[in-house]
């Protein structure tokens, strides 16, 4: 899988993935339940732990009290600024965790009968689709966490975070994969890249007569809109997790992977301005592989080749993260057997370049994760034309009405059970 994957290629493999995750999900079934053991086990240590993490905000509390009443300190004109509200520790191995593409932003030019069309309606979701999922997200009492506040690293193990959050809120996770913007993308009716306005990240859009516009384009500038407006969707600024892959670049910066190019480097600063923004906005950078690889059937050479490749060419622009997100849900094993998975020599190559918080696909059940010695696994769930369109009922612990999310102007969205 290198430079220029088609999306056809894309769509084929993750077809195929869709097939082959349902198996691995089963298989984790099992194990899900050993984790939660271990959790319970590990749990004595957590207090100790808490105490190390920095207790910047009243978000997070300094004592381990179940339930306690602090005033929140919220710095708009919300309702709530100077309430006292009562928070409580959140189980946070049932956070769900939901992730998106590229939003589409004009769907007579994604959906134009050309072959990508299949591609855009099964796995994207529009931006009036963002829109109103943020809506009930916020109306369901959900509230944004980053991955680090799920579970945390400690000496003898990743653990559970001591997440506090008001009575009624529930704690979510959302993430972003392949913020590249790729070139197959190109007149499809989608941002073309990521750049800094008034110090916040928006995104460009090619008008119909060829003039770029700037604006909130996609998941980025919308979700930073919605969190402006309703600062209580946010547990201490976080935002969305942005994972990128490196055969095109990262956030629409094609030549930054080609030092010959005049605009190398012009590009390479841009891209690292871009990161510093978004980390600054909270959000959490993610790998996503170097040319979107499935890692479960590369070979042990193919997968240390594209990591070296992303560490150096993307990790080096856009600094160190911890976070690996596998391109089609593609796990580095299906043996889910709890000691076996960071004894693999797979998991060492990723290991060894950073990641500890490894994130997969699995939309049959609400939340899943597993820790151990030196790692997070979690799951993820796709929220698009194919999930939306026949699998709503599944979605009934995030979303009041899918209906009302689901955008009536798509095609029908092929069936690829
Ligand atoms: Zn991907």
């Amino acid at each position: 899988m290198e430079k220029g994957m088609s999306s056809k290629g894309l769509i084929g493999l993750l077809c195929t993935m869709g097939v082959m995750m349902v198996c691995i999900m089963s298989a984790m079934a099992v194990v899900s339940n050993k984790a939660d053991e271990s959790d319970t086990e590990k749990s004595n240590a957590q207090t100790e732990v808490q105490q190390n993490v920095q207790d910047t905000s009243i978000d997070k509390p300094q004592t381990d009290a179940q339930e306690q009443t602090l005033s929140q300190q919220t710095q708009t004109n919300e309702d709530i600024s100077t309430d006292n509200v009562r928070l409580e520790k959140k189980d946070v191995s049932k956070t769900p965790h939901i992730f998106f593409h590229s939003l589409i932003v004009d769907n007579d030019l994604a959906f134009d009968n050309d072959e990508d069309e299949d591609g855009y309606n099964l796995y994207m979701t529009t931006v009036g689709e963002f829109e109103a999922i943020l809506e009930q997200l916020y109306e369901n009492n959900y509230v944004l966490v980053s991955p680090h506040d799920l579970y945390i690293q400690t000496a003898d193990g990743f653990i559970p975070n001591e997440l506090m959050l008001p009575i009624q809120k529930k704690p979510i996770v959302i993430s972003q994969d392949d913020v590249n913007y790729y070139s197959y993308m190109t007149g499809d009716g989608f941002a073309t890249k990521i750049v800094i306005k008034n110090g916040k990240p928006m995104c460009e859009y090619v008008l119909e007569d060829g003039s770029v516009s700037v604006g909130a384009y996609d998941l980025i500038p919308i979700l930073d809109d919605f969190v402006a407006k309703h600062p209580d969707f946010s547990y201490n600024g976080a935002k969305a997790t942005i994972a990128v892959t490196g055969f095109e670049g990262a956030f629409g910066y094609h030549n930054i992977i080609d030092p010959d190019s005049p605009e190398y480097q012009k590009e390479c600063n841009a891209v690292r301005q871009i990161a510093e923004a978004l980390k600054a906005d909270g959000y959490v950078l993610a790998s996503h592989s170097y040319g979107h690889i499935q890692c479960g059937s590369a070979d042990v050479e193919t997968l240390q080749k594209d990591t070296n490749d992303w560490s150096e060419q993307i990790g080096s622009l856009i600094g160190k993260t911890d976070v690996f997100i596998y391109p089609y849900g593609d796990d580095i094993t299906s043996d889910v057997s709890f000691d076996s998975y960071e004894k693999t020599p797979k998991f060492e190559i990723l290991y060894n370049a950073g990641f500890r918080y490894f994130l997969n696909v699995d939309s049959s059940r609400s939340a899943w994760m597993q820790t151990g010695t030196r790692y997070f696994r979690g799951a993820r769930r796709n929220i698009d034309g194919y999930r939306m369109s026949h699998y709503p009922k599944e979605m009934s612990d995030l979303f009041s009405d899918v209906s009302l999310i689901f955008d009536d102007s798509r095609p029908k969205v092929p069936d690829l059970s």
